[in-house]
């Protein structure tokens, strides 16, 4: 059986910062407009999948811009997800 995402995270937020659209969305979004960092997500998510926008490993940067994108223009912010979905992985030396 393969892993099951569930909507944890979307329950817990105080402010509703959490949306996604189930059968166009390949992840939920943080409006970072309205989340008001409690963190009640991060505590919630079984994937450590979320992090303070100040913590954000390097690689996972770009994530920042499609959450915010997908609150503007989810048409755009699913096309770019797609782009960095299937980059190849920088490897440092
Ligand atoms: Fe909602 Fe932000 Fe709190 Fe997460 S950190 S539960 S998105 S208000």
């Amino acid at each position: 059986m393969s892993y099951v995402i569930t909507q944890a995270c979307v329950q817990v937020c105080p402010v509703d910062a959490i949306s996604g659209q189930p059968g166009a969305d390949r992840k939920f979004y943080i409006d970072p407009d309205t989340c008001v960092e409690c963190g009640s997500c991060k505590a919630v998510c079984p994937n450590s999948a979320i992090y303070p926008g100040t913590q954000l490993p390097a690689d996972q940067r770009d994530f920042a811009w499609i959450d915010a994108a997908w609150y503007r223009d989810p048409v755009v912010a699913r096309e770019v997800l797609v782009e960095v979905l299937n980059a190849p992985l920088e490897v440092s030396q």
